[in-house]
């Protein structure tokens, strides 16, 4: 790569080299014109100041006496000058008398009586075989309108070229010399003009590793001072920029880190380019990076080809006992404008799936629940009415039924009521401080008759002290009469129900234990779901709704408690009721 410096030194060589030859080309030929027209000029006015002289009237005798006495006095008059005569014929007549004839083009066209229009050229050889150049002129002397005599007078131009040679030299001396002085002056230029772009590339290159602080000294008020300032001005908006940039970057990465979605970005190649922590809890991603190779097993690949105007698209999977609804969005990169690639936003849809798969059930059951005692009043009622109400005795057991089956309905819709009411935050609990062994022994003292119809026993262990909770309560005690009420309605006869109320760390905890027909492991987990019912019929033929435990936990959960059970089949189960205590 040529340097800025190297160029400029060229381009002043170059330059200087030509303006000195075309400067030098013009003086030379300026010179050299000049010097020759002055020769000719000599050569003519050598002759014409011979013809000037002569008298008119002289004999053609004396006239070729006079020519040669005139030329002979100023023909010595200059060394590498000859003036010379020749007769009509072009016989030399003076300097040397003889025989030798001349025939150059001017003294041919002298003889013919015209002068000739310009001053010719001429070569001669010497005797050592050098050549000499020469430049001749001729004019005729008439006598009585005849040439006699033509003068001719001769130059070499060995002068003038050793003028001109001379001024060649000169000139040539002249280029190298300024060849230099433009080299140094070239350099000098060069200096002052890179050393600031030298410092400038030196910091541009800080910048481009890092250093983003970097303020120059413009130096000057020229354009590079001016570069030098919009430089820095350009460090610091890019400063500024990089910061915005780096806190949006931080930003980002700070939400996609924390958020419960997973996130996969993957390029136009399908190379997995980002993962956020939460993405690997769907996907084992491992050793994968393509999109193909996370998804293969779970998606259709033929239908995903996203384009620049194709709209998210959502699917959903199961993967793991979990339901994950799979969102695939393209985006572009900035850089090439086809290069689209691909944000996959994964959201875990369990709960709003089994919340939805929970919803149906409880419609199903409702209907269910709702259902049987309306076909029971229904067919009763059609019997009474063909006929049968006629019967006292059958009449009066149908109605009985059809009574029981509308209480049956009644206390499934008052459940559902209270149910719907709880989840909507309708009922206001009126909250007090409880003495919490009261109210639980009261209600056992209640369900003795019961227990006694059974042949079970319940008994209350009474607790040393006083523990209070704050609470509504008939809510409360709702929930205590289901648990012992569910004691005595899932235990054979003869069972034992126990009954304590102690004190756990901070908790009042009401324990209900019998020794009845237990409940599968299987079930325990879903035994406060709504519906959910161990032994449908031998819930129904108690007159259970399977909505009993489902309030007591809400009732629970709304005061801050907690309600858990542990139970072996035919062995027993028992509830705890967890309330938090009045400091
Ligand atoms: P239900 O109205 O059927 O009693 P619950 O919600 O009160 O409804 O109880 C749900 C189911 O839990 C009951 O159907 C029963 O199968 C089971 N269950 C509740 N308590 C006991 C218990 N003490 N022993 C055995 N099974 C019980």
């Amino acid at each position: 790569m040529k340097s800025v410096r190297t160029r400029l030194v060229l381009f002043y060589v170059i330059m200087v080299i030509l303006v000195m030859i075309v400067s030098g080309t013009l003086i030379i030929t300026l010179i050299r014109n000049s010097a020759y027209k002055t020769l000719d000029n000599q050569l003519k006015q050598a002759i014409e100041v011979i013809q000037r002289g002569l008298e008119s009237d002289t004999s053609d005798g004396d006239l070729r006496q006079e020519l040669i006495n005139t030329i002979s006095g100023r023909a010595s008059l200059a060394s590498d000058y000859e003036v010379l005569l020749y007769d009509y014929e072009g016989y030399e007549i003076f300097p040397m008398e003889g025989k030798t004839k001349n025939l150059r083009h001017v003294i041919v066209t002298s003889i013919s009586g015209k002068k000739p229009a310009e001053v010719a050229k001429g070569v001669m050889e010497n005797t050592d075989g050098t050549i000499t150049k020469y430049r001749d002129y001729a004019e005729p002397v008439l006598v009585e309108d005849k040439v006699a005599y033509v003068i001719y007078s001769k130059a070499t131009t060995s002068s003038v070229e050793d003028n001109l040679r001379q001024s060649i030299l000169i000139i040539a001396t002249s280029v190298v010399v300024a060849l230099v002085l433009a080299s140094i002056l070239g350099l000098l230029l060069a200096n002052t003009l890179t050393q600031p772009i030298r410092e400038l590339t030196k910091n541009a290159k800080k910048i481009a590793g890092g250093e983003l602080n970097i303020v120059m000294d413009p130096m000057s008020g020229d354009e590079i001072g001016e570069l030098t300032l919009t430089f820095n001005t350009m460090a610091k908006e890019l400063n500024k920029t990089l910061s915005e940039v780096y806190a949006e970057k931080n930003k980002l990465e700070a939400v996609f880190g924390h958020m419960t979605d997973g996130i996969l970005v993957f390029d136009s190649k399908g190379c997995l380019v980002h993962q956020n922590p939460a993405s690997g809890e769907f996907f084992d991603i491992g050793k994968k990076s393509t999109f193909k190779e996370v998804f293969e097993d779970w998606l259709d690949l033929e239908d995903i080809e996203l384009n620049e105007t194709e709209e998210t698209k959502q699917h959903v999977i199961s993967i793991k006992n979990r339901y994950l609804n799979i969102c695939l969005a393209p985006y572009k990169f900035v850089v090439e404008e086809n290069d689209i690639g691909i944000i996959v936003v994964i959201q875990d849809i369990t709960k709003h799936k089994k919340l939805e798969e929970l919803q149906k059930e409880f419609v199903a059951n409702v209907s269910h629940e709702l259902r049987t005692p309306i076909t029971t009043i229904k067919s009763y009622a059609e019997t009474l009415l063909v006929g049968e109400i006629d019967d006292p005795e059958i009449s009066k057991r149908f109605l009985g039924v059809i009574n029981s089956e509308s209480d049956r309905m009644t206390v499934l819709v008052h459940d559902l009521l209270e149910l719907s009411k709880l989840d909507n935050r309708q009922i206001n609990f009126e909250m007090e401080p409880l003495n919490i062994s009261l109210l639980t022994s009261d209600v056992v003292e209640k369900y003795k008759a019961e227990a006694i119809k059974k042949a079970q026993t319940i008994q209350y262990e009474e607790s040393k002290e006083k523990l209070t909770v704050q609470g509504d309560a008939n809510r409360i005690i709702q929930v205590v009469r289901n648990i012992v009420g569910n004691a005595i309605k899932y235990s054979q006869e003869g069972a034992n129900i126990k009954v304590s109320v102690t004190q756990q760390d901070n908790y009042a905890v009401i324990k209900v234990s019998d020794n009845g027909f237990g409940i599968p492991a299987e079930d325990l987990p879903r035994i406060f779901e709504r519906f959910y019912r161990v032994d449908k019929a031998r819930s129904r033929a108690m007159g259970g709704t399977g909505l009993g435990l489902a309030i007591a936990k809400e009732i629970i959960e709304h005061h801050g408690g907690m309600i858990s059970v542990e139970s072996e089949i035919d062995k027993g189960t028992t509830f705890y009721i967890k309330l938090k205590l009045l400091k």
